[in-house]
């Protein structure tokens, strides 16, 4: 398929990417017509999303329902002091359209719940998981699973960051990883570049997705350790016990 046309303000602005082989304009055309899903705009979207911006695709729907506290500022990077007490998902679009007025971005300013995964979930190419919990996580990820919807799991804790990318139909997704809902942490501890690091990834991740570009991290998980500076990438397999996509194997 063709890209679609790119204007001069465009091929100027995306000029760098539009040099690597595995984008150019074929794949920029292919980013300028991809919808994306950032769930949480925190450390881990609030990165993502920007890259996603920057980088040109065509519509990112932001969702979230916090305020911006200002225990928010050692990590999540589209906010400044002024944005304290706002909904984070306005302060986010328009910090997204002061990057990049080409593109649409959407904030739905909602909390996700089994009531309303689906409909934010259908019709995206991809989506970012930016959550902090994993019951809202494999919500998304059943959602994904359901709709055939590729899932970019992220997650930080303290100097760790991990990242699967969940290909339904193809490799394992959250659920055959943990089939149980991990103990939940009130308040994670996180040191500000960890989220910084796998956010960026995930946009990674997402580009490469859009424009089939590289191998995925699906059926690996990739776990960063901050402290010894180390990547390990641990294969999982899919299970057929897994309450999510075992029925489909
Ligand atoms: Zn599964």
């Amino acid at each position: 398929m063709s890209g679609a046309v790119l204007s001069g303000r465009e091929l100027e602005r995306y000029d760098r990417q539009l040099r690597v082989p595995e984008i150019g304009l074929d794949g920029q055309g292919r980013l300028k017509r991809s919808k994306v899903l950032v769930a949480g705009v925190g450390g881990l979207g609030g990165v993502a999303s920007m890259y996603l911006a920057a980088a040109g695709v065509g519509f990112v729907r932001l969702v979230e329902d916090g305020v911006l506290e200002l225990s928010n500022l050692n990590r999540q990077l589209p906010y400044s002091e002024q944005d304290l007490g706002s909904l984070k998902v306005q302060a986010a679009a328009k910090r997204l359209r002061s990057l990049n007025s080409d593109i649409v971005v959407e904030p739905v300013p909602e909390r996700i719940t089994s009531g309303n995964v689906v409909e934010l979930v259908r019709g995206v190419d991809v989506v970012v998981d930016g959550m902090d919990n994993f019951e809202t996580r494999f919500l998304l990820n059943d959602a994904c699973v359901e709709l055939g919807v590729p899932f970019i799991h992220g997650a930080v804790h303290g100097f760790e960051g991990r990242l699967m990318t969940v290909i339904p139909g193809v490799g394992p997704c959250l659920r055959c990883l943990m089939p149980e809902l991990p103990k939940v942490v009130e308040t994670i501890p996180v040191v500000g570049p960890v989220p910084g690091v796998i956010g960026s990834l995930q946009a990674l991740e997402t580009l490469k997705i859009l424009t089939g570009a590289g191998k995925t991290s699906a059926g690996r998980l990739l776990v960063f350790n901050g402290l010894d500076m180390d990547f390990v990438a641990i294969p999982v397999n899919r299970s057929p016990k897994c309450p999510a996509c075992g029925k489909k194997m």
